[in-house]
């Protein structure tokens, strides 16, 4: 594997160099074909090389790549309607990725209380496990020491809570400082955790009696992932403001954030801002993949697929309960925590069972097939990851 001996040495890169894809498809440059059951990291939601994606694409490109938002630009309104008919949403800002959407929902949130008058409202409560990207909001809401070590003193006004620690949180709610709670319904990176759905209605409740906030961070567990558009849907429940990305481009580069016209209220004129944030190809492509996600077909198979997955994992960890330890997750959100390290699984499933997983915290590997995976690939996936069993068997005797 020759040392990119230029780029940032910030990546913990595996030994693979891919060319092409198509569909579930990865092709490396030395022609092996792989099974990619990690997405771009529930990125790549209809496969690679959708084709309505690819002609959304190219037709923008011939057309206008770049303008700047001084100007309307194409496909932001449309885009922003489709999103704002199908959640909770009144306003939608446009950025380029999950943490820049989270960056804007922090934003959005301490200024929705300095509109009211509470300028004193600035604390935000995020959840250990949680990941909610890597600006300095981003590593502040999360609180994960991995990721803010060396960063310089904590943000002021950022706290973390355990995940479940329910006298905490209420304590938080109550508090006459507090602007927000930023979580993601189902944690993605932090392992497959679901927060229980009358947990999140009593969160709602709580919130409205308090006049707090709420954020969700659907970056990696919304657009379809779970089986229903957004995962708070399970719960029958709604924040007021919503960062989400990854999969809404489909593969492009593209983050929004989401909110209520009350939640927004502070975001007037000159609040925020970004060069590339709603760029018309962002727009074309987000516009296409969208249209298609939330579609009743993709949601659908989703909810099938799933629910397959879900019977033949708990049966390999019935045939493998040396390997397998728990099978965690929500829809396509899936998780598997291993009694070997994670990353040796990940290569073994990899060089032995051409089946790409993705890592996760609490040593999970996590299978984020994407979500118009047919029923017979899901087969495929779940034969590749008992092979995988099978080997790690052998590698864990000897
Ligand atoms: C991936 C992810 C982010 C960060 O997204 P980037 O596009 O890498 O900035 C934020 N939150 C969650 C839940 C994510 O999964």
């Amino acid at each position: 594997m020759p040392v990119s001996g230029h780029l940032m040495g910030v990546y913990n890169r595996a030994p693979l160099n891919v060319e092409r894809g198509q569909g579930a498809r990865l092709w490396s440059t030395d022609g092996t074909e792989y099974l990619d059951c990690v997405s771009g990291i529930s990125t790549n939601a209809l496969g690679h090389a959708h084709p309505e994606l690819v002609e959304a694409l190219k037709a923008q490109a011939d057309k206008l790549w770049h303008v700047s938002n001084i100007y309307s630009i194409p496909g932001q309104d449309e885009l922003a309607d489709l999103l704002c008919s199908k959640s909770f949403a009144d306003v939608v800002f446009f950025a380029n990725s999950g943490t820049e959407a989270v960056e804007c929902a922090l934003k959005t949130a301490r200024k929705y209380h300095f509109a009211n008058g509470q300028p004193e409202r600035i604390d935000i409560y995020g959840f250990d496990g949680s990941f909610h990207g890597r600006t300095y909001g981003g590593i502040n809401a999360a609180a994960n020491p991995n990721y803010t070590e060396g960063f310089g003193p904590p943000m002021e006004g950022f706290h973390q809570l355990k995940w479940g620690d329910k006298d905490a949180l209420t304590k938080a709610f109550e508090s006459p400082t507090t602007a927000a709670i930023i979580l993601e319904p189902v944690q993605g990176e932090g392992g497959c955790r679901a927060t229980p759905d009358e947990d999140l209605r009593w969160m709602r409740e709580m919130a409205d009696k308090n006049g707090v906030l709420i954020i969700f961070d659907e970056v990696q567990c919304g657009m379809g992932r779970t089986g229903k558009l957004w995962a708070h849907e399970w719960a029958g429940m709604t924040p007021d403001i919503m960062a989400i990305a990854k999969a809404l481009g489909g593969g492009f580069p593209i983050g929004a954030c989401l909110a209520t016209a009350e939640a927004a209220k502070g975001m007037t004129t000159g609040a925020h801002g970004s060069t590339f944030g709603g760029n018309p190809l962002a727009m074309a492509v987000g516009k296409a993949a969208f249209s298609i996600i939330s579609s009743d077909e993709i949601l659908n198979n989703v909810n099938e697929v799933a629910g397959y997955f879900k019977q033949q994992l708990h049966g390999l960890q019935e045939r493998y309960p040396d390997v397998i330890a728990e099978v965690r997750g929500k829809g396509l959100l899936m998780g598997l925590k291993l009694i070997p390290n994670n990353r040796d699984f990940m290569g073994w499933a990899r060089d032995e069972a051409q089946l790409l997983v993705a890592g996760g915290g609490d040593n999970l590997v996590r299978i984020l097939a994407p979500l118009n995976i047919s029923r017979d690939e899901a087969q495929e996936a779940v034969e590749r990851l008992e092979k995988t069993c099978a080997y790690a068997r052998t590698q864990m005797a000897g």
